[in-house]
């Protein structure tokens, strides 16, 4: 609609009509403020009779707490009058004539009548696009919240479903350790049990030979005896002797073994005086020692004392240097060696017997080998396996090197 138009035209009978049949709200209102037309939907809009909002003051057409800040606003318009949207970017409110407010929107244009400046605010109620925006926002607000809360949802979930995979995860650990134990304890006690077997076919055999020494010197030592044979007395004496100390070693290593094998080896340290130690091996080994065989100990070490467990070092000694003394032939000498070297107690045994074929080497420590050139030399196979076990409990390491035929030098390293 052309709004520059002269205030005759209002009376106009077409002007009239669309005046009357417009879809907003019209308000003319003079420079005082004071409004000279309305047309019905205004009058609508603010719930007024026909022509009663005719010389009714705009103001009374505003809430109270907004009249006195309108009243300045329109002389501002008044004096800088250009047509425009009111109240851009925010919400407008009217005042009805029961006292309800309404919201509105309005747009402003003027026009002059005889030099006065007539403004014209064409006004839309907005309550339903209110009511739509403000249901609009509050279902937002509403899948906010359920998006909110979906999220604490299906997080609460997600870790729920963690707990319970973590769980799982622990469950499944537990089983396995709890199968790889029964298994090991399985393995153990068949382990065990191949070692019984073994013992009974090893004794039945083992055995079988020192019994028949004993028995037979026995019972030469009878003859002998009554012939008055002295010295084919003690001969047969001391076969019996090496026979029962033969039957008592197979017995030590089995019990040895047994112990090994169920962990029931404790470590008792203590400080040994080196010398009068290996004295007291070397006394207890005499009687193993083939004829002509001697011991040479060399102590190249400054260490005096040692800080280890006596009987296990003691065990280890008398393996190694009976092995020297079994698989050598009598008047070979060997050689028992001390040094220290870096932080380590090392020692040596040195033999100039039938050294180890190099195919067996590596099977040397593995339970009841036995070289291809062990031949009729008494043994089970056992004694080197149980001596490097023992080293691994004092946390130590044996190594050997050996030449067929021409002898083996076997060294143990202990940490001091
Ligand atoms: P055993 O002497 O009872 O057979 P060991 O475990 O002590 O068992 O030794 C395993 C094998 O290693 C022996 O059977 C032997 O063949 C070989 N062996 C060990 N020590 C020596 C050695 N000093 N010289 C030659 N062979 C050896």
């Amino acid at each position: 609609m052309d709004v520059n138009v002269p205030i005759s035209l209002v009376t106009n009978d077409a002007f009239r009509e669309i005046f009357q049949s417009m879809s907003e709200g019209i308000l003319m209102v003079d420079e005082g403020g004071k409004i000279v037309i309305a047309n019905p939907v205004a009058e609508l809009i603010f719930g007024y009779d026909k022509n009663e909002l005719t010389d009714v003051m705009l103001e009374e057409l505003l809430p109270e707490r907004y009249r006195g800040r309108h009243i300045n606003f329109r002389k501002g318009f008044n004096a800088h009058p250009e047509p425009r949207r009111m109240g851009f970017g925010r919400d407008l409110t009217g005042l009805k004539k029961d006292g309800l407010e309404v919201p509105i929107e309005i747009s402003l244009s003027y026009t002059k009548v005889q030099g006065k400046i007539l403004v014209m605010a064409f006004i839309s109620d907005i309550s339903q696009r209110k009511k739509a925006e403000d249901a609009l926002k509050r279902s937002e607000e509403q899948l906010i919240v359920y998006a909110a809360e979906l999220e604490k949802k299906v997080q609460s979930r997600t870790e729920a479903l963690h707990k319970t995979i973590q769980e799982l995860e622990n469950e499944v650990t537990e089983r396995k350790k709890a199968e790889e134990e029964a298994r090991k304890s399985l393995e153990k006690e068949r382990e065990l049990n191949e070692l019984k077997t073994k013992f009974v076919s090893i004794a039945s055999h083992e055995f079988r030979t020192p019994l028949s020494t004993v028995l037979s010197s026995a019972s030469l030592i009878n003859q002998y005896n009554d012939r008055g044979e002295k010295e084919k007395v003690d001969k047969h004496v001391q076969r019996i002797k090496s026979s029962v100390n033969h039957l008592t070693s197979i017995l030590n290593d089995f019990l040895s073994l047994g112990k090994l094998e169920e962990g029931v080896i404790d470590i008792n340290k203590e400080s040994i005086h080196l010398k009068e130690f290996v004295d007291g091996v070397h006394e207890e080994l005499s009687p193993v020692l083939k004829p002509g065989q001697t011991l040479d100990i060399a102590y190249e070490t400054s260490l005096n004392e040692i800080y280890s467990d006596p009987r296990i070092l003691r065990n280890i000694l008398f393996n190694l240097i009976s092995n020297a003394s079994k698989y050598s032939d009598a008047g070979k000498e060997i050689v028992l060696k001390f040094e220290n070297v870096d932080n380590n107690f090392v020692f040596s045994i040195h033999d100039r017997g039938i050294g180890i074929p190099e195919e067996d080497q590596k099977h040397l420590f593995d339970r009841f080998f036995r070289a291809s050139n062990a031949g009729n030399v008494q043994g089970t196979g056992l004694g080197l396996n149980i001596v490097r076990r023992y080293i691994e409990l004092l946390e130590g390491t044996i190594s050997f090197a050996s030449e067929h035929g021409k002898g083996s030098i076997f060294t143990v390293t202990i940490p001091i």
